[in-house]
């Protein structure tokens, strides 16, 4: 069914980024806020814009009756989600389809298995996926966590189920630790999710993170839009994607490329989907599945030229992929830099007013942003404001290009990561791609300390 009127149930670049992907398809578009993001440019642009609620996102941006309502006010046919907020509740797209409205997003089911990561993992060994080695299930007695521990050997990583944003994890390197941490893991899942389910895995002593991007059209047919290296991480949080990633060779993505892509078309996955792996002496080992699209999703757009956004609206129109895995190739090399209002070395929130603001442009610059002069950062939500997506023939060449969109950035009035990502381009290990996962932290500390 052909979509006229999209509500995007988000906020900042990604509700912009979705405006600007139904603008272009002809689709009219419902923006809905907080009243702190009154004056928000997704807000602006939009077609409509309806307030759902006070500034704290449970009371607006994840109040479920009050954006069904402006769905029907609005007279909306379809619902984006974006990320965060309520992209990953099986329960939202259940109640919005069951309103006959369309959802924007794969099927309840397959957000709920995968939300589990417990339950995520069984299905991926079921279709086949590496693991990393763990236990079988949750874990809730320490006798058991013992034995799990001691068969697959120190250290290892309690994690829980229910767990998201890199929350709720305890490596644990020796037995007599093992108690203390099994019970600390389980209160803060608990705090956290609502769920003190815990499980336990192989703690990988120093892997990648590289996950593939795929796309199913839910009635079987579905592609891998190849990986993107996602390794640079503070806090178990991204900080800079690139894609390809600089250590996979063409015949690794072919391979597991079609491994993923196999099992997205077995589960008849519909829409937009990433893989998550930690990648380690040459294997891949499945840690998640997050059913929506990703915050680094351009940087797979700029080495394939695939609108990811245009694509997850037709499939929900019911319409096939707008390509095949043949026809698409990869080309070049692009790097995502996060930028945060944050201070550069604590990494303290800088909310507040933005007085001057001047984006970056050129050949291959893209920047995601919905910040303009003039425009009051409000202090409720997540503190990434900007986010600049460079493209260049090969590494090299997007890595000066990068350099050089950097020293345009201008955001006056608050602190942001613009220095972070300037002072990193600068390092050699960095610039030959020799990162890991656990790089950045140890670069940082290192920075503090000179
Ligand atoms: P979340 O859903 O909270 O993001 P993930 O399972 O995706 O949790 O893990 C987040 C990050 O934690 C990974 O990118 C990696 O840096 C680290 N991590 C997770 N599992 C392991 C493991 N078994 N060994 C080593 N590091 C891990």
């Amino acid at each position: 069914m052909a979509i006229s009127k999209i509500l995007i149930a988000n906020r900042g670049e990604i509700a912009l980024r979705i405006h600007r992907a139904a603008h272009e398809m002809g689709i009219k578009t419902v923006a809905v806020h907080s009243t702190a993001d009154a004056d928000a440019m997704h807000v602006r642009l939009a077609d409509q814009a309806i307030c759902i609620g006070p500034p704290p996102a449970a009371e607006s941006y994840l109040n479920i009756p009050n954006i069904i309502a402006a769905a029907e006010i609005s007279g909306a046919d379809a619902i984006h989600p974006g990320y965060g907020f309520l992209s990953e509740n099986a329960k939202f797209a259940e109640i919005v389809e069951a309103h006959n409205i369309i959802w924007i997003g794969p099927k309840p089911e397959h957000i709920r298995t995968m939300g589990d990561k417990i339950a995520a993992k069984a299905s991926a060994a079921q279709l086949g996926l590496p693991l990393v080695p763990g236990s079988d299930g949750p874990i809730s007695d320490i006798a058991e966590a013992k034995k799990v521990a001691e068969a697959i050997g120190y250290p290892v990583i309690i994690k829980a189920a229910s767990g998201g944003g890199g929350r709720g994890m305890k490596v644990c390197t020796a037995p007599h630790q093992l108690e203390t941490l099994m019970q600390q893991a389980g209160s803060e899942a608990k705090a956290a999710f609502g769920d003190a389910t815990v499980y336990m895995e192989k703690y990988l002593a120093d892997p990648r993170h590289i996950e593939f991007q795929v796309f199913g059209d839910g009635r079987g047919n579905a592609i891998h839009v190849g990986e993107r290296d996602c390794s640079l991480q503070r806090r178990h949080q991204k900080v800079l994607e690139e894609a390809p990633s600089p250590v996979i060779t063409p015949a690794q993505r072919a391979e597991m490329g079609g491994i993923v892509s196999k099992a997205m078309a077995e589960m008849g996955y519909r829409g937009a989907g990433t893989i998550e792996f930690l990648y380690e002496d040459g294997e891949f080992y499945f840690i998640e599945m997050n059913t929506r699209l990703q915050v680094e999703h351009p940087v797979t757009e700029a080495i394939t030229g695939l609108d990811l956004v245009r694509e997850q609206i037709r499939v929900a129109e019911g319409l096939p992929l707008s390509v095949t895995q043949e026809d698409l190739e990869f080309r070049g090399h692009a790097i995502e830099c996060r930028i945060n209002a944050e201070d550069p070395q604590t990494f303290a929130p800088s909310p507040g007013l933005i007085k001057a603001f001047h984006a970056p442009g050129g050949m291959h610059v893209r920047v995601d942003s919905g910040i303009y002069a003039g425009y009051r950062i409000p202090p409720y939500y997540d503190s990434m404001i900007a986010k600049l997506i460079v493209y260049g023939r090969d590494r090299e060449g997007c890595l000066r290009r990068l350099r050089r969109a950097l020293e345009e950035f201008v955001v006056d009035g608050v602190k942001t990561t613009i220095p972070l990502h300037q002072k990193l381009l600068d390092d050699p290990e960095f610039q030959a791609g020799e990162y890991t996962i656990k790089w950045l932290e140890q670069w940082l500390a290192r920075e503090v300390a000179d």
